[in-house]
């Protein structure tokens, strides 16, 4: 590939994606300098780039990176928004801006499965890639759980297949990507801290379907009348799912079977991972790797044995016949929702984290089974006014998690489910939602 050959690269932000992205890059034969607000000389990968004669500029993003330099493109870290004053410029400079995944797609040789979605990405690109290996097809499996894109498909050959997933942040830093098969779950208001509007959000999503021929694949949500739009952009073959009705057609379910194209798949009561959101990620799941051929020996293999993506409604254990599920990565309302329909037994619900400044009344239908809130983190007290409001007459606010696990303890009886489902993002008290999700893991465990 010679387009990037002595092309003035900026890569802006320097996490595991910048990283990986400026050193493709140098290694195209690209000039690339790295900016990152907190990169710091001492850092090992700030070393890294510098002895492979990549310049590294920390402590701000000042504009003279554009403006003293001919840019000829910005390879942007997903989490930075468009509203950073660098960015900002850049963008009224006509500069393109992409992300790591763009780069992904143009070097790989191998076809790229992406899915995108509000929730379930992590758990369906898991079950794809679970589902084709299982097969003994020769898959890689990229995102975030996994590692960054453009690492894995500089590695894929021309026979094998990388399933990929994508956030809306990445795909916004899209131009040509192009995945065989494009897959979208479903959409919910999610980050619209960083997107401003849900018509944006949902564009952005959108953009998984816009370079599609039909050669390509879409597989969509038949119960979401956004996604359905959103697909008509796509130019590939149309492949529905529906976890709620009988379509004939596409991935299903009837009496209790999962069916594809009328083929009978396997009986939900086999299936280990709980809840119906996860029948929808099944569903979408096996409609992706029928697509490869994949047979049913090997679905369901999968499917009678996969206990479930760590943090995701994970089941972590029984302490005197309390059930304890972790599932930290419920970043947002509609996950928790979803965390709780999945259960009949009375519940002890732990929640809280960053406000992101939404409210939580349409988690209200959901609370029937609770019985006991725990709060912490920042929404604490908004939490603790829809638990009022909905009837739920144990409430108690604790400094963390880990103290949250002690006090759920204490209020349980036998049979209950202690689910740590928190509704928000973790930034307010953790690094990460893993760093949360593990603090319950340990507590639990001391707990035995
Ligand atoms: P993502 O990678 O999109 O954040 P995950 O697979 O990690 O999604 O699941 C995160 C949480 O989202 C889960 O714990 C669950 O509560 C919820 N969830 C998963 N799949 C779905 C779905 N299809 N619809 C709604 N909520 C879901």
């Amino acid at each position: 590939m010679t387009e990037y050959v002595h092309k003035n690269v900026l890569v802006i932000g320097l996490a595991k994606s910048g990283l990986a992205a400026a050193k493709l890059l140098k290694s195209l034969g690209a000039n690339v300098t790295v900016n990152d607000l907190k990169a710091k000389k001492e850092d090992t990968a700030v070393q890294e780039l510098e002895s492979l004669g990549i310049e590294v500029i920390g402590g701000g993003h000042p504009l003279s990176l554009i403006e003293d330099a001919d840019v000829h493109l910005i390879v942007k870290n997903p989490g930075i928004p468009y509203s950073n004053p660098l960015i900002e410029k850049a963008v009224l400079k006509g500069i393109p801006i992409i992300t790591e995944v763009e780069l992904s797609y143009k070097i790989s040789e191998a076809e790229i499965i992406g899915i995108t979605g509000s929730n379930g990405k992590t758990t369906t690109t898991t079950l794809i890639y679970e589902m084709l290996k299982a097969n003994h097809s020769k898959a890689l499996i990229a995102g975030n759980i996994g590692t960054v894109a453009c690492e894995v498909t500089k590695e894929a050959k021309d026979d094998e297949v990388v399933v990929m997933e994508l956030s809306s942040f990445q795909l916004m830093g899209t131009i040509e990507f192009n995945p065989k098969i494009a897959l979208v779950l479903n959409i919910f208001d999610a980050h619209l801290d960083y997107h401003g509007t849900r018509k944006e959000y949902a564009e952005a999503k959108g953009k998984i379907f816009e370079n599609q021929t039909n050669e390509d694949f879409a597989i969509v949500n038949y119960d979401d009348k956004e996604v359905c739009e959103l697909a008509e952009k796509s130019n590939g073959k149309l492949i529905y799912f529906s976890a709620s009705q009988n379509i004939g057609k596409g991935a299903y379910i009837k009496d209790d079977t999962l069916f594809m194209d009328e083929e009978k798949i396997i009986n939900i009561d086999e299936i280990v991972l709980p809840g119906k959101h996860n029948l929808e990620n099944i569903l979408a799941a096996i409609a992706a790797v029928k697509i490869y051929g994949v047979n049913n020996t090997a679905i369901r293999h999968v499917l009678t044995t996969f206990s479930g993506v760590k943090h995701r409604l994970q089941f972590v254990g029984e302490v005197e016949g309390r059930k304890f599920y972790n599932d930290s990565k419920a970043t947002n309302i509609l996950a928790t929702t979803k965390a709780l329909q999945a259960f009949t037994k009375p519940t002890i619900l732990l929640a809280g984290g960053l406000d992101r400044g939404n409210e939580f009344d349409e988690l209200k239908p959901s609370l029937k089974n609770v019985k006991t809130l725990i709060t912490f983190g920042e929404t604490a007290p908004k939490l603790e006014r829809i638990a009022k409001e909905s009837g739920i007459e144990v409430i108690k606010r604790v400094d963390n998690v880990e103290q949250a696990v002690y006090a759920a303890f204490d209020a349980s009886n036998e049979e209950d489910v202690i689910l740590l489902s928190p509704a928000c993002a973790s930034w307010d008290q953790y690094k990460t939602f893993e760093e949360r999700g593990d603090m319950f893991i340990n507590a639990v465990h001391k707990l035995k």
